[in-house]
């Protein structure tokens, strides 16, 4: 969502006649779009602007923009710790970008924005044939470790002819692939006055010409319905893959994170799903160490990868942020027994990856070439419906094109394949 946003930004200063600069020293306006997720991107954050004060110092003509959530949560006061920066831009209210490059003033722009979802922002989208699409933006589930609430705020919905509109352009112009985003896309329309519900959206962008694939993310598990299942099962753009972040095993800690499903009840929307859509692959996140957490329920935890037998997973350490629920809450897992718990997890998970990748070896899949593959420039990446990254022996023409590989080798982030002509 960040990456969005900044496509975004980028978009607004082209606009305006800007163009990229090919490094900090060189540019005359810099923006630290910020995500404040957990408290390593946080420190990430403050490094980075710390360091940039030696490029005001040598360029006083600088000007420093902070965007995004960490801007959003600690708005004015980052001009009392870095008086360097200029202004401070929220996550809802990217527009007023336009308003700083006009007259260049030192300010905020923090406050509601209530008519952003129904903006049309330019964009400077990275290239290539695969593009993000916001559809929905703020939540309002507020479960109990996340920030996001309090720094993108209200859910609201983009008008699903906007998002047609945009997306039937990227087609025109050759996109092949689009990512609908938002943090919960399963509510999508709840907010708008005409009746348009997800699975409704993708059937909508499902009849645009020259899309070929649909993704989207992020599924909240207890909006999951029956008529999305569905849906994917009858739109063959639709890939075969869906992230579900579980968090938790343990209906006491699931409990306590407000995520609003059972352990039980997240298990029969997944087996729903393998039923429906057989090979579909299935990833989610996972949070050790939240408040209250104990060996049992982590253990419980532990379960659920084993039973679930996931494609592949995120999993993060529990990080308090300022002003969530859980921040309050007794008995926070010290930081060694989080860490220990994380190492668990990534290391029973990497055996089920591992062990379901290799299944593949044999199979003829069909990929979405990407480019030279980063670790070896030899090879091509792409990747399959499923969302799995296939290295292979290509030539450069198939950038950007869908290529059938035969999968001959597995490794644990990624599989090996032949091209079949
Ligand atoms: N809206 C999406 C994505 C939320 S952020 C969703 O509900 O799934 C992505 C992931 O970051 C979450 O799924 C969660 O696993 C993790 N996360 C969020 N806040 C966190 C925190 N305080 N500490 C650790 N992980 C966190
Ligand atoms: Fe955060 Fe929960 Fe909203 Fe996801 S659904 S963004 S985890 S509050």
């Amino acid at each position: 969502m960040n990456v969005h946003d900044s496509e975004k930004i980028a978009g607004i200063f082209s606009e305006n006649g800007l163009i990229s600069a090919d490094h900090a020293e060189n540019a005359d306006v810099i923006v630290l779009n910020t995500c404040s997720i957990r408290e390593k991107a946080e420190q990430k954050f403050l490094s980075e602007l710390g360091r940039l004060k030696k490029a005001k110092d040598y360029n006083p003509g600088l000007k420093i923009a902070v965007a995004g959530c960490i801007a959003q949560q600690q708005g004015k006061s980052l001009f009392k710790r870095f008086p360097y920066v200029d202004f401070i831009v929220g996550p809802n209210n990217i527009d007023k970008l336009y308003r700083w490059i006009d007259n260049k003033s030192i300010g905020t722009a923090l406050e509601d924005n209530p008519e952003y979802h129904k903006k049309n922002l330019p964009m400077q989208r990275a290239g290539g044939v695969r593009a993000w699409v916001s559809i929905m933006y703020g939540c309002e589930n507020f479960c109990a470790y996340c920030v996001v609430p309090y720094t993108r705020g209200k859910e609201r919905s983009r008008p699903a002819q906007d998002i047609y509109d945009e997306i039937s352009s990227l087609a025109k112009r050759g996109f092949k692939e689009v990512t609908l985003l938002g943090q919960n896309v399963n509510s999508y329309g709840r907010t708008l006055e005409e009746a348009v519900h997800f699975p409704d959206l993708l059937r909508k962008v499902h009849s645009i010409d020259g899309v070929e694939r649909i993704r989207f993310v992020t599924s909240h598990p207890r909006d999951l319905s029956e008529e999305l299942i569905l849906a994917m099962k009858e739109l063959p753009k639709v890939c075969e893959h869906l992230h579900l972040p579980i968090q938790s095993g343990s209906d006491h800690v699931l409990h306590l994170m407000n995520r609003g499903y059972t352990f039980k009840e997240y298990r029969r929307r997944v087996d729903g799903l393998r039923k429906m859509i057989p090979g579909i692959s299935i990833t989610t996140d996972i949070i050790t160490g939240f408040p209250g957490e104990t060996e049992e329920d982590f253990r419980m935890t532990m379960q659920a990868l084993t039973d679930i037998q996931y494609d592949g997973i995120f999993a993060f350490k529990y990080s308090k942020r300022p002003g969530t629920k859980a921040i309050e809450m007794p008995d926070h897992v010290p930081e060694q027994v989080k860490a220990e718990r994380l190492a668990q997890v990534l290391q029973l998970q990497e055996d089920v990856t591992y062990q379901k990748n290799s299944e593949l070896v044999g199979q003829v899949l069909e990929i979405l070439v990407e480019g030279p593959s980063s670790s070896d420039p030899e090879r091509l990446t792409g990747r399959t419906g499923t969302n799995k990254i296939v290295h292979y022996c290509g030539e450069r023409e198939d950038q950007d094109a869908f290529v059938n590989v035969r999968i001959v080798k597995a490794g644990l982030h990624s599989l090996f394949g032949e091209k079949l002509f």
